[in-house]
């Protein structure tokens, strides 16, 4: 509301904000049509342990019919903050379901594990079970090779029905990974009661990993927390072997980065785990 102090009248929309208004509306708009074109593909990114691919995660791509290969981050957000998550995190999972099915039937990649971002909105949906479970049914996908990746920012309200539908899941195989962590504000009361079974170090303690000894520190603690909490570890963000060996001095043994892989189109992960991991 606009508001008036006597002097002048304070005009609410300036140019640019109509601006990032009309962008916001059409961004909209383009995403439906995504959705509807077949616009969205995953993109797979190498987590590599023991000089062995282990698994991936699932990563969204969009290719935009005139902006070109478009990143989540210019999205992802403005899907959160419409209802369009929602379709388009199932989109997702299905996609990765599929995938799984497909690699199930070829020996050498069988065992992969692909883990896949969802939503907090997603979550908090009553259906996310009952949904989750007919996408595996309908795919075939194996549900102990599925991984869901949730964070830390997920809201504190309704923790009792978040952890009721992790452990319902869990019950059938699926398993959850806090993503980024260490840079949301859940306490170690709540990190507790979550039915998890790994943390992923967020790429910003890595960065510095090997300058900033309080990097290293928090990277040492989130380790021996996962130990403590009986959870397996995996850093994102790993760039460099310089930065693979401090982690492994830190007790971290699992990686994701571009130091193994960008993330890139089924295809080539499949190529890339046939010729076995070089470094
Ligand atoms: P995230 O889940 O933390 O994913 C890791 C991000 O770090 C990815 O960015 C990946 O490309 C990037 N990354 C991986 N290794 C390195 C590295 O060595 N160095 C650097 N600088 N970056 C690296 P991306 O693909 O742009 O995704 C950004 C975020 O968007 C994801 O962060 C995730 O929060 C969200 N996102 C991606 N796909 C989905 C999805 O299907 N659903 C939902 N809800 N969110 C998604
Ligand atoms: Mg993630
Ligand atoms: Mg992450
Ligand atoms: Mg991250």
């Amino acid at each position: 509301q606009a508001k008036t102090d006597g002097r002048n009248l304070v005009r609410v929309f300036e140019p640019w904000m109509e601006q990032a208004v009309a962008r916001r509306i059409q961004l909209v708009s383009e995403l439906r049509g995504a959705l509807d074109g077949d616009q969205f593909e995953l993109y797979y990114q190498p987590q590599v342990e023991g000089g062995r691919i282990v698994g991936s995660e699932a990563l969204l791509r969009w290719h935009h019919p005139e902006r070109g290969l478009v990143g989540p981050a210019e999205f992802i957000g403005i899907a959160e903050s419409t209802d369009l998550i929602l379709p388009i995190g199932a989109w997702v999972l299905r996609a990765a379901c599929r995938q799984l099915a497909r690699w199930a039937a070829v020996p050498h990649n069988a065992r992969l594990a692909v883990a896949v971002n969802i939503s907090i909105r997603q979550l908090m949906e009553d259906n996310f079970v009952r949904d989750t479970l007919a996408v595996i049914a309908d795919t075939g996908a194996d549900p102990r090779c599925l991984k869901l990746e949730i964070t830390e920012s997920m809201g504190i309200e309704g923790v009792e029905e978040t952890i009721a539908k992790m452990e319902a899941l869990r019950r059938h195989g699926i398993r959850f990974l806090l993503d980024d962590f260490g840079t949301g504000y859940s306490s170690l009361a709540y990190l507790k009661r979550l039915p998890l079974e790994q943390l992923k170090i967020d790429r910003s303690f890595v960065r510095d990993i090997l300058v900033d000894p309080n990097d290293a520190s928090i990277a040492r603690s989130v380790v021996a927390l996962a130990q403590a909490l009986g959870l397996s570890i995996i850093a994102e963000g790993v760039e460099t072997m310089a930065q693979r060996d401090k982690l492994l001095e830190l007790g971290c043994h699992r990686f994701q980065g571009y130091l193994y892989g960008r993330p890139m189109p089924a295809e080539e992960f499949e190529d890339m785990v046939a010729a076995g991991v070089a470094r």
